[in-house]
């Protein structure tokens, strides 16, 4: 793969994130660097209230630094962002009800057909199909599972051809066997789609079977407590969760994070 398929990387540098009152701020994001490779899955980890969604919404361009930078490849996210090479999937799936599902995916090519720096759109009928949805291309998000949904969310991400994609637990409302099955599809869907990738979860088993590397984040204030690197072979498949590295590195962060959270609770 070329690096203009398998996307551009981020460069998070010493990035601060305050909220609240002069006075009596509380740091969101403290001094949070992290560099992404280009068509790296790197998947984001941690406490509640740690500053995982900060992170996410400041690299999208949704939230201003109070200090640090981002960089996406060589450009600002300002610069990103108008050549719409980010691609966000939130936690709900926010589809428009009274646009079918074609429409839906359709709807950012046709407010902005100028796209990606004139790169080839991806064709929506194909990309729903590939997603497993050739047959809802019709359908309106209420006649849809909300697995199905956040499938839709994820091929409208897609459908700019973005080089960094950005998720926010896409898949924490649904049930763990759905769950498991939105996670097989979209590791199989990246791992022929190559793009860079920012996750955040709460599922230790999700992070490790999608990532290349798992961020550890800590709370109050927020900031990078480790980050893991994930050996293990791609192309992944189901039987990735069975192998003993595995279930080592499993149980390691684990306690990494039961380490985090419980220094959490005491201060
Ligand atoms: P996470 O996604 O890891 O659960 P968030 O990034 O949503 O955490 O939040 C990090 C911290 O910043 C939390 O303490 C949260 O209450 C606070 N916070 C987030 N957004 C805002 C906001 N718009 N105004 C004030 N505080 C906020
Ligand atoms: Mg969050």
């Amino acid at each position: 793969m070329t690096a203009d398929t398998i996307g551009e990387g981020v460069q998070i540098s010493h990035l601060v994130k305050k909220f609240g009152l002069p006075g009596q701020e509380m740091l969101a994001l403290d001094d949070v660097s992290l560099n992404v490779a280009p068509g790296e899955f790197v998947s984001v980890i941690g406490p509640s209230g740690c500053g995982k969604s900060t992170l996410l919404k400041v690299v999208a361009g949704l939230l201003d630094a109070d200090g640090g930078s981002v960089q996406i490849g060589t450009d600002s996210v300002r610069v990103a962002t108008k050549r719409k090479s980010i691609g966000l999937v939130p936690q709900a799936p926010a589809l428009l009800p009274w646009r079918t599902v074609r429409e839906n995916v359709k709807l950012p090519v046709r407010i902005n057909p100028r796209g990606n720096r004139g790169r080839v759109l991806r064709e929506p009928d194909e990309l729903l199909r590939s997603f497993g949805l050739g047959h809802a291309l019709d359908k309106y998000p209420k006649q849809l599972s909300g697995g199905m949904q956040q499938r839709v969310a994820i091929a409208r991400a897609f459908a700019f051809d973005p080089s960094i994609l950005l998720m926010d637990e896409p898949f924490s409302a649904l049930d763990e066997i759905n769950r498991d099955q939105q996670r097989m599809g979209l590791l199989e869907f990246w791992q022929s789609n190559r793009k860079s990738v920012m996750f955040v979860t709460h599922s230790v088993p999700e992070a490790i079977v999608l990532s290349d590397r798992i961020v550890l984040m800590a709370a109050r204030p927020g900031r990078i407590a480790e980050i893991i690197d994930v050996d293990l072979p791609r192309p992944r498949h189901e039987d990735a969760y069975a192998s003993d590295a595995f279930r080592d590195l499993e149980a390691y962060v684990r306690l990494r994070l039961a380490a985090v959270m419980e220094e959490d609770a005491h201060v």
